[in-house]
């Protein structure tokens, strides 16, 4: 079909607002963090913890979450509320969730507030790049990819109370995976700072690691404990 105009101003402005319109439909952010928690870390602290339903989870890294974010820091979230989480698109997920991806608030459920929290609130952002059950297939398959625990265990730091230095936590990951991780810290009972979570960055159409553009904010201090669970 031949398009015809006796206007091209028209056709130049309908071109223009065409692309704004894929423009505003495009990607809001430029990588993504991948997100670990140390399930000790978050059950030993003042908030405590409960185990999910389907039992203690086992003494491993647990995924938080695959979050979009932008260069400058900033980060978009809760982008779609038409979209929401759907355990039905992931039902052939939901036995390596409850072990890749267990829940640890209170009081103790399935699993699902927690992946539907991640949904709503960060996979909503990147729906352009991952439909909900790519978000978590690609986000478990990540976990795969590099494995933390055995990173840290091949350097000789293990879960088991101890304080090390954090620099020598970096140099682990860093050495096993490749990649440079971000540690972020919180506080036990008697106010010992402690590995928490650990991010790793993906590129934006979340297709393998990068280094991080950008590290968020905070510090652990220079020696942490790495509490057993
Ligand atoms: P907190 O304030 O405990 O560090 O983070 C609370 C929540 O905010 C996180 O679990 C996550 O959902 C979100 N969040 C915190 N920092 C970042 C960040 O740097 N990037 C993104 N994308 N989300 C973040
Ligand atoms: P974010 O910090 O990602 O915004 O949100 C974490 C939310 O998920 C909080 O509402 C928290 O109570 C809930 N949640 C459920 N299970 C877990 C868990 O195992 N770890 C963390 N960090 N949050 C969890």
């Amino acid at each position: 079909m031949k398009m015809q105009s006796n206007n091209p101003l028209l056709l130049i402005k309908l071109l223009a607002l065409h692309s704004l319109l894929a423009l505003s439909a495009a990607q809001d952010f430029d990588f993504f963090y991948f997100v670990q928690q140390w399930p000790g870390s978050y059950c030993d602290t003042k908030q405590g913890c409960c185990y999910p339903s389907t039992g203690k989870p086992s003494s491993d890294f647990g995924i938080h979450g695959l979050w979009p974010n932008r260069n400058d820091g900033s980060y978009p979230s809760n982008c779609d509320s038409s979209n929401p989480f759907d355990a039905s698109k992931i039902s052939d997920l939901t036995s390596h969730m409850q072990t890749q991806w267990p829940t640890l608030a209170c009081p103790s459920n399935n699993g699902l507030t927690f992946w539907g929290h991640e949904w709503d609130k960060h996979g909503t952002c990147s729906e352009s790049v991952l439909n909900q059950h790519d978000y978590f297939a690609t986000t478990l398959s990540l976990k795969n990819e590099i494995n933390l625990l055995q990173a840290l265990r091949t350097a000789g730091i293990q879960p088991n109370g101890q304080k090390y230095s954090l620099s020598s936590i970096k140099t682990a990951i860093q050495q096993a995976s490749g990649y440079t991780p971000w540690v972020e810290c919180n506080n036990d009972l008697s106010g010992n700072s402690q590995l928490y979570q650990i991010y790793l960055c993906v590129d934006s159409s979340a297709s393998g690691f990068i280094e991080c553009p950008v590290f968020p904010k905070g510090s652990c201090g220079s020696s942490i404990e790495f509490p057993s669970f």
